[in-house]
């Protein structure tokens, strides 16, 4: 089925242009991951390519990386710098120049003395602490990675203090996955992709964990984590959450739209399985979503809560 709108709640219908479909702008990729908005371009990974790409309105799809090391999340830090997951080197990094593969600082790569598994996604808080989870996903095959046992032992959710202190946060996850703060901060939203038993989609458990977890969240502890919202078909994969505490997330058929209190309100419907998304473009407003092969593109009036309380730290609720 073609990508279109499947508005649940009239809400919905105001928080995207129903006059426009979803616009496929990338294609010719494997598994698309990571997007992020930076310098007027999107970036976004094609994991099993090993490479990063970059889209701009004007020029299309290029490469921006040859050799991404299987980077898998992006995001950004307070200074308008990316933060990057790392499956090949296991690591969670800070790209000085996101088109230079050695400008690159480590955040996090060890704990005790052990090897991450593979970390996936990440988010940083405005006090600069990364937020990172750690499943297996690049370190179970040689799709997403390179294949080796979990020194480690389990799929933690990490906390990287400002002064480098890393701290496990979390240790109940099957495989947590996407992670977003609420706009002020005093709750995590993580996904548990469990179900998914494999490197790809079609082995799904639902035995097995496919929803989103929200904490309390003071300093480095989180407290609570009951379950937010279940996501079927497929899991929750990447999430962000916009500047009103909507928070938006992956599934098999596209990105749903959840309401603070976990109510659908409505979906991106796409022919394949998405695997994040982000806001961007030239107001913050625009939606980019990583799709299996593709890259699509939604005209939205959101954007992301980092985004919004990034301004209002600088004084500037615009
Ligand atoms: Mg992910």
């Amino acid at each position: 089925m073609s990508a279109h709108y499947e508005i649940y709640d009239p809400a919905f219908a105001d928080m995207i242009d129903t006059t426009a479909p979803p616009h496929m702008i990338a294609d010719g990729c494997i598994w698309t991951e990571g997007p992020v908005w930076l310098n007027d371009t999107l970036y976004f990974n094609d994991i099993p390519n090993k490479r990063m790409m970059k889209w701009r309105p004007e020029h299309g799809v290029s490469v921006a990386l040859a050799n991404s090391e299987f980077a898998n999340g992006n995001t950004l830090d307070h200074t308008g710098r990316m933060v990057s997951c790392e499956h090949g080197g296991r690591r969670v990094i800070r790209r000085l120049d996101p088109e230079d593969p050695k400008a690159i600082e480590v955040i996090a790569h060890s704990y005790k003395g052990m090897r991450l598994n593979s970390p996936n996604d990440v988010v940083v808080r405005s006090d600069d602490s990364v937020w990172f989870t750690d499943p297996p996903y690049g370190i179970n095959s040689d799709i997403e990675g390179y294949p080796a046992e979990s020194e480690i032992g389990g799929c933690y959710v990490f906390c990287v203090a400002p002064d480098g202190t890393l701290t496990v946060v979390a240790t109940d996850f099957d495989k947590p996955n996407g992670l977003a703060f609420s706009p002020d901060e005093r709750r995590l939203y993580v996904a548990d992709s469990g179900a998914i038993r494999g490197a790809s989609f079609p082995g799904i458990n639902y035995d097995l964990p496919h929803h989103i977890r929200v904490f309390d969240v003071d300093g480095t502890t989180l407290t609570g984590g009951e379950v937010f919202a279940e996501v079927i078909p497929g899991v929750p994969d990447g999430l962000r959450v916009d500047h009103e505490g909507y928070v938006w997330t992956s599934a098999m058929d596209g990105v749903r739209c959840l309401a603070p209190d976990g109510q659908c309100l409505g979906k991106i419907h796409l022919p394949a399985p998405a695997s994040n998304l982000c806001f961007g473009g030239a107001e913050g407003t625009d939606i980019f979503i990583t799709a299996s092969d593709k890259v699509w593109h939604v005209k939205s009036t959101r954007r992301d809560a980092a985004h919004q309380t990034k301004n209002q730290l600088s004084g500037d609720a615009s």
